[in-house]
């Protein structure tokens, strides 16, 4: 048997429903898209997407095919939407495991006609559109010509239109007015009708944005239990943290004032000082400019981090901390007692957004579903 780690990332599956009720009560009456690219910004595709679907989500989003096609292998019945593009030789995988394709460009079309012909089966293809992100997408100008293409091409059908924001997350952003305004031209000169599902918003657009809604909402990062503005914890509203990350003390110490602390030395004790040591680095997702910022909790207290965090360990202070033990509890991210630490809290600190915190801890350590 292979030993487990000390550290452990627990994924709380009430929390996901929750949200995902929340959420759905916010988008009533139309479609919802569950997006876990990313393995689930950490928290696990497959079983997070098992979850979701018993909670009744029935459509699922990821970036690449070779995503998607694990979620099939996983066992969801749902649509399966694959957001960014695909190998020319891959494309056949879109009909074997019956996963939905996004497209913004002709050569992708013709892929997929060929297979649609090879099978004697319809593909329905959704087209991305830039509406002002300036990733992918096709222009206004060239909707007329990619329209045209999936009409002549045999075996394929418009199915969606699809676009997204890249200020979303900003409640007062004139430029999401904006892509509302310009996805409403593209549906026009697309020719969409009834049967075109169009979608656009993701978290902050279902949030902050009702009129961004359309026929589906794509919905990550608030599934997850975070805003995606980062709001601190006094004014989160009903959203819950997924995850939780923590792990154990493995030795304490007691070393003088004057004493520095790990690579460098570049916290210097300026007390006699007990040391917890935790076997949490930045391989860990714990990065490493946490060093001499970062906190996590010890017997439901803040300890701070001391000193350079390393590959697989970080020192943090307990001095404050009464009765600290080898085998204690510490709490990166997540509650004890009266105290938590949400992901925002530490992306505020590294300069980063609670995505990439969740994605670096929750794909680099063994994960529990609770
Ligand atoms: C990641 C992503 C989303 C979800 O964004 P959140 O801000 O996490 O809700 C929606 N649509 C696309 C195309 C994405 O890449």
């Amino acid at each position: 048997m292979v030993p487990s780690s000390f550290n452990r990332v627990s994924v709380d599956l009430s929390a996901l429903k929750h949200n995902y009720l929340h959420l759905r009560q916010k988008s009533s009456g139309i479609d919802f898209l569950a997006m876990v690219k990313a393995d689930a910004y950490g928290h696990g595709m497959i079983r997070c997407s098992r979850s979701l679907e018993e909670g009744g989500c029935d459509k699922f989003g990821v970036a690449e095919l070779r995503e998607a096609v694990l979620l099939r292998q996983g066992g969801i019945v749902g649509q399966i939407f694959s957001m960014i593009g695909f190998e020319p030789a891959d494309a056949d995988a879109f009909l074997e495991y019956d996963i939905i394709p996004v497209v913004y460009d002709k050569q992708s079309l013709h892929n997929l006609s060929k297979c649609g012909v090879k099978r004697d089966r319809d593909v329905g293809v959704h087209i991305k559109v830039d509406t002002g992100m300036c990733r992918l997408g096709v222009s206004l100008d060239e909707t007329e010509e990619i329209i045209e293409e999936i009409k002549k091409l045999p075996h394929l059908y418009l199915a969606g239109i699809a676009s997204h924001f890249p200020s979303a997350d900003d409640r007062a952003s004139s430029s999401t007015t904006d892509c509302i305004a310009k996805f409403v031209q593209f549906q026009e000169k697309a020719g969409s009708n009834k049967s075109v599902v169009c979608h656009i918003a993701n978290s902050g657009g279902t949030l902050y944005f009702p009129q961004s809604h359309y026929g589906m909402v794509r919905c990550g990062i608030s599934l997850y239990g975070y805003y995606p503005d980062g709001r601190g914890k006094e004014e989160r509203g009903d959203l819950k943290p997924v995850m939780s990350f923590t792990t154990r003390v493995l030795q304490v110490k007691e070393i003088e004032a004057g004493t520095g602390v790990s690579y460098g030395s570049t916290f210097i004790a300026k007390r006699r000082t007990r040391i917890a040591v935790l076997p949490v680095g930045y391989e860990d997702g714990f990065s490493r400019h946490l060093s001499n910022c970062g906190e996590v909790l010890i017997r439901g207290r803040r300890a701070p981090v001391r000193g350079r965090v390393c590959m697989n360990l970080c020192m943090v202070d307990v001095t404050d901390i009464g009765g600290v033990e080898p085998g204690d509890q510490a709490v990166i991210i997540g509650k004890q007692g009266e105290e938590s630490i949400t992901a925002d809290e530490i992306a505020a600190k590294v300069g980063t957004i609670s995505y990439e915190i969740l994605c670096m801890i929750g794909n680099t350590n063994e994960r529990e579903f609770v």
